[in-house]
């Protein structure tokens, strides 16, 4: 199923119990803090290039985790896998710490379903924010973080994902969230402390590998929804305010080529310019001349040219 595929849903749905808002300020604010701390340990420790690598390494597998994984292959249906670089892909996705597979999916395919209209759930257009630099602004915290806190946020339609539902290697990701969230963690801890040796090495692993890591990652990963609808070029018509912005696109691996990607939710290609840099789908390519990825689709330049803007 993809977005297109999906029942319209207009009705609200439940409001976010307040549990769910307490974990998602905590996930949201404790990245942000270890950033601080880290800031304030650069000067006396400095950032050694062991810290530095892991935090490269877990941005990009994780990275690569949300937008092959979640995004292009389990929300969009952009190609399919075998069950192994499934569990993979799930796996590495739900270490972003960007809630689990299944709900990241869900409120993903709400959000195309109602893009910039009453119903998508971060859009900085639909909340009546003003106009002017204020309203601007006050749009972008809402798409960034602010829709994530909002007491009266509907929780996503059932009907979006009953396919992830009934899908057990899905299933089974979606359950154990908490423990790929704790993996996320430890991994670069112990391989910080492994490498120096030393316990400065494993809490500069914790640091740079896990929670700075994770603060980037989130705040990239939430400028597809933020900026990505603000700010850039719009080629093709598409019914929103999505936009193709360069910097987002090489710092979300590709993710940034938005308006394209609204245009064509089901292509594995964001980037379907040749200058457009598109590391995630350079991964997919990897994967299909591997044999690990079959039916890779990309709309033909036909159906591109209809769509193009006048
Ligand atoms: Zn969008
Ligand atoms: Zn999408």
């Amino acid at each position: 199923m993809t977005a297109e595929e999906t029942t319209p849903e207009t009705k609200p749905f439940e409001a976010l119990p307040l549990g769910d808002r307490i974990a998602n300020f905590v996930v949201i604010v404790v990245p942000l803090i270890a950033l601080a701390a880290a800031i304030v340990l650069l000067w006396p420790w400095g950032v050694s290039w062991t810290a530095l690598a892991l935090f490269f390494g877990m941005y990009i597998v994780t990275g690569f985790g949300v937008t092959v994984g979640y995004h292009r292959l389990f929300t969009h249906r952009s190609f399919e896998t075998g069950p192994v670089l499934k569990a993979i892909l799930g796996v590495l996705g739900s270490m972003s710490v960007q809630g689990s597979i299944i709900h990241w999916c869900g409120y993903h395919r709400q959000h195309h379903q109602h893009s910039d209209h009453d119903g998508d759930p971060h859009s900085p257009h639909t909340h009546g924010h003003g106009h002017g630099i204020g309203g601007v602004l006050r749009g972008l915290w809402r798409a960034q973080v602010g829709w994530m806190l909002e007491r009266d946020r509907p929780t996503f339609a059932r009907n979006y994902t009953a396919d992830l539902e009934k899908d057990p290697v899905v299933a089974w990701i979606d359950k154990r969230t908490w423990l790929w969230i704790t993996l996320s963690l430890l991994i670069p801890t112990v391989l910080g402390g492994l490498i120096t040796m030393s316990w400065a090495g494993a809490l500069l692993g914790f640091l740079w590998g896990g929670a700075i890591r994770i603060a980037f990652v989130h705040h990239v990963t939430w400028s597809v929804n933020s900026v990505c609808h603000i700010w850039g070029s719009a080629p093709f018509r598409s019914h929103d305010e999505s936009r193709n912005n360069a910097l987002i696109g090489l710092l979300a691996l590709g993710e940034g080529w938005h308006n394209n990607h609204h245009a064509f939710p089901t292509s594995a290609r964001h980037g379907l310019r040749w200058w457009q840099f598109d590391p995630s789908y350079l991964m997919i390519r990897v994967l299909e001349k591997l044999g690990l990825a079959r039916r890779v689709r990309v709309p033909s330049s036909e159906r591109q040219a209809e769509k193009r803007a006048a």
